[in-house]
């Protein structure tokens, strides 16, 4: 029996039976045990209660991965055990991380070095639809930086170029643009933004760079709309971020973010650490981070290849866009009442 029960939420001490043939033991849900527990009844009582969570094939909710091939699993279970910022002990790990990024540095059409800098404010801003995920508005908070949100409204559900203008000013650090808004899929208009920005520049000389809030698009938009100039084509975007276990097709926890050239990250944002042996550079509010899916995000770049990156998500757009039209076929809820 898991130790979770719906009729009875509160209880601290909780006996279970999680294996018949021993006998029951009983675990405190709120505080760490007294003594030690026998290695498989632990493994039962931990597997019992995750019976309870939603099973991940059945999860349409989500645009994160739910299944990777069992060749993935297998590199994944044969890597959980290395700690990716050790490079020093894990080079090839590290070879692996390092290729991926030129991978997406090329995909997104990363120029050879170019001139973008960002520029120091005292008060600054940062511009951006309210279809922002949650974590732009934490950056803002965390670096006390002014989030200039921009509404929506009637039917449109994200940025766009005239909104910019009209939000930009001497002190604004940068525009967030997102490729795959999080409301609806669409992709804000990257090109025209950033022609709005020229045109701010040429004005008023306030050189404004844009990020690209890639998460599930930058994966999509090469494969699906290899047309669209929305990455590293445009020179005034200086950065791209994308979410590998989205449509990187990984299981969750890999991010990914490339600078257009070093000029574009601030050297006094990368940290040199000498660590277990070596000198390394570090840029990440976090220090240790499993290897395991970086090592399953090369697996699916090799695997996969551009051709089979852009047959999966066609085949994912098709279907996405097939039950959304059955479900406005149903016509039990109207798209502008969502
Ligand atoms: C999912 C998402 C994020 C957050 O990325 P995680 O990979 O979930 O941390 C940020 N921005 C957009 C547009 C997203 O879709």
């Amino acid at each position: 029996m898991p130790l979770v029960s719906p009729s009875d939420p509160g209880r601290d001490d909780v006996s279970v039976n999680p294996v018949f043939t021993r006998e029951p033991v009983r675990i405190p849900r709120n505080r760490l045990p007294d003594g030690e527990l026998d290695p498989d009844t632990a493994y039962q009582v931990v597997h019992d209660e995750l019976m309870l969570d939603g099973n991940a094939r059945l999860n349409l909710a989500t645009f994160v991965t739910t299944w990777m091939e069992p060749q993935a699993q297998r590199l994944m279970g044969e890597s959980f055990d290395k700690n990716m910022i050790d490079k020093d002990e894990y080079p090839r790990t590290a070879e692996l991380e390092q290729r991926c990024v030129r991978m997406l540095a090329d995909l997104w059409h990363a120029p050879d070095p170019d001139h973008l800098s960002l520029i120091h404010i005292d008060r600054p801003n940062i511009v951006m639809g309210v279809d922002v995920q949650v974590c732009w508005e934490k950056f803002a908070n965390y670096w006390e930086v002014e989030a200039r949100l921009v509404p929506m409204e009637g039917e449109r559900f994200h940025l766009t170029a005239a909104e910019v203008a009209a939000y930009c000013d001497e002190n604004t650090i940068g525009v967030v643009v997102i490729l795959g808004s999080t409301f609806d899929g669409s992709y804000e208009p990257v090109a025209d933004i950033c022609a709005v920005l020229d045109a701010l520049q040429h004005e008023h000389g306030w050189d404004i760079p844009v990020h690209v809030d890639g998460a599930s698009g930058a994966m999509i938009a090469p494969f699906c709309d290899p047309d669209l100039v929305w990455d590293f084509r445009l020179p005034r975007v200086a950065s791209i971020n994308t979410s590998g276990h989205k449509y990187g097709l990984v299981y969750p926890g890999v991010g990914w973010v490339v600078w257009r050239d070093v000029d574009a990250l601030p050297a006094d944002l990368v940290f040199k650490v000498n660590y277990l042996g070596g000198e390394m550079p570090t840029f990440a509010l976090n220090f240790s981070r499993p290897g395991a899916q970086v090592i399953a995000q090369y697996y699916n770049f090799l695997r996969l290849g551009f051709d089979g990156y852009r047959r999966v998500q066609l085949y994912c757009r098709e279907v996405a866009s097939s039950l959304a039209d059955r479900i406005e076929g149903l016509g039990a809820v109207s798209y502008t009442h969502l």
